[in-house]
């Protein structure tokens, strides 16, 4: 399975790289999500944007337009809790803030690139 790397303003912000983990539970090892992190740095918030899989989970996510939206993030396999809603006022963007240690992650190559304002333009 290949996954595109979405470069938005905010990647760009965060210095224009980007990597994709697989989130797993850090007490089942159920592997959980594919997440794009983008920017160096460790792993303190997902972004509800930059879920990539699976498909289910992005697109409940996209619905989500205020934090009262949300829920904890729980584990689909043992029910932990891993991530609780937030608001990263900086940016006004919703995200997850990752409980400590209740998530592993695992890197995954990014094979596809894109810029968000190609995309528009070809759909122009
Ligand atoms: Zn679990």
């Amino acid at each position: 399975m290949k996954y595109i790397v979405k470069k938005d303003k905010f990647t760009k912000a965060r210095g224009g790289n980007a990597k994709f983990y697989i989130l797993l539970c850090a007490q089942c090892r159920h592997e959980i999500f594919i997440y794009q992190k983008d920017g160096p740095g460790k792993l303190l918030r997902l972004y509800l944007d930059k879920f990539v899989a699976p498909k289910s989970v992005v697109e409940e996510l996209h619905n989500i337009k205020t934090k009262s939206d949300m829920h904890g993030l729980q584990c689909p396999s043992c029910g932990e809790l891993l991530a609780v809603p937030m608001m990263y006022e900086k940016e006004k963007r919703l995200a997850y803030r990752l409980l400590n240690n209740k998530v592993l992650k695992r890197e995954e190559q990014s094979p596809l690139e894109y810029e968000l304002t190609e995309i528009k333009q070809i759909k122009n």
